[in-house]
């Protein structure tokens, strides 16, 4: 009976708490745990072998071979709650994080430019007291151009400017307006001075896509009518548009110009941004870019909508949204703004 002594038992011990210790997996657990404690296990073996000792021998190897079972469960459930942890840890993702990889990247979302300074140049109106007009895309060609005083052998009625829609069972003749001015020529017939507003919105012309020309842009245009409204009016209220809208110390300057529905007429423009007036290629050496067209509310566009031209005088201008946004922006291809290409339209 060699095998049941202190020696042997202790041997058997060791061997299989090292082999727990060592074990990696719930399986390998299992095939130990019968090893030496199922019904022909190792240890378990032993038991069988006391009815053959002395008394009092049975007595200690007995004990010894209890407290070893109790030691060996123990290590086993010990090592069973280990990989238990490890499991729930594995389904939550975060046992062994590795801390040192770079993480996801995320987007976040950003205003489009041309919506930035859309949102911007109508906030500048706004704390001036303006109020928003708005108007429909496809407008009445009287609307767009007869009560604005563009006669009909106008050049910006030539197809070419103008897309007209094709209804022939239409009494009227529509088109996509041109400008957002007969927002203008809505307003004043529904509405009695004073009048203040400006009226933002989408246009279209009949271009060829090229670096400054496209179909379809925006325009930001402004009218107020009222008694006793005069020029310095005007020139106060767009010098104070461009210094908030490119930075208070803009020069701006205005010259004379030409449209039918204003007297006078004026263009204004402001000191060049890239060479700050010393002149370049891009203000073809002038110092100076122009920025907007503006003039007095000619006397027969009141009188077409019903405003008395003798007691009442107004202001109009109009602006570009896109070309606003090239000058702020310095951009030099009107069709960027269109293209959605990620790398340009998060550079603002
Ligand atoms: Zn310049």
């Amino acid at each position: 009976m060699s095998n049941i002594n202190e020696k042997h038992i202790s041997e058997l011990r060791q061997q299989c708490l090292k082999e727990i210790e060592e074990a990696t997996s719930l399986a390998e657990l299992n095939t130990i745990k019968t090893k030496y404690l199922g019904r022909k296990g190792l240890i378990r073996q032993l038991f069988e072998e006391l009815p053959n000792l002395s008394l009092k021998e049975r007595r200690e190897i007995g004990e010894l071979l209890n407290r070893t079972v109790e030691e060996v469960e123990n290590k086993l459930n010990q090592k069973l709650e280990e990989f238990k942890n490890v499991l729930i840890h594995k389904e939550h993702n975060f046992s062994k994080l590795e801390l040192t990889l770079s993480g996801n990247k995320f987007y976040v979302g950003k205003i489009h430019p041309l919506n930035k300074v859309y949102y911007e140049i109508i906030q500048i109106f706004l704390n001036l007291g303006f109020s928003i007009e708005e108007g429909p895309e496809v407008e009445k060609e009287e609307y767009n151009f007869t009560l604005l005083n563009i006669p009909y052998d106008h050049p910006a009625r030539d197809m070419q400017d103008t897309l007209y829609l094709d209804l022939k069972d239409f009494s009227e003749k529509l088109l996509l307006r041109t400008h957002t001015s007969p927002v203008q020529i809505r307003v004043m017939l529904s509405k009695k001075p004073p009048i203040k507003s400006i009226m933002p919105g989408r246009v279209y012309r009949h271009e060829n896509l090229d670096p400054s020309h496209l179909f379809n842009f925006h325009q930001v245009e402004g009218l107020m009518v009222d008694r006793g409204v005069r020029l310095s009016d005007l020139k106060g209220v767009l010098t104070y548009f461009v210094k908030n809208m490119f930075g208070s110390d803009i020069e701006s300057r205005f010259r004379q110009s030409y449209f039918p529905f204003t007297e006078p007429s004026l263009e204004m423009d402001i000191q060049c941004l890239v060479c700050k007036g010393k002149g370049c290629s891009v203000c073809k050496n002038s110092g100076f870019v122009e920025v907007l067209g503006c003039g007095m509310v000619h006397p027969q566009v009141l009188e077409n909508v019903g405003i008395d031209s003798e007691a009442y005088t107004g202001f109009a201008f109009g602006l570009g949204v896109e070309r606003i946004a090239m000058l702020k922006y310095r951009i030099d291809d009107i069709r960027l703004f269109y293209e959605n290409d990620y790398r340009f339209i998060t550079q603002f």
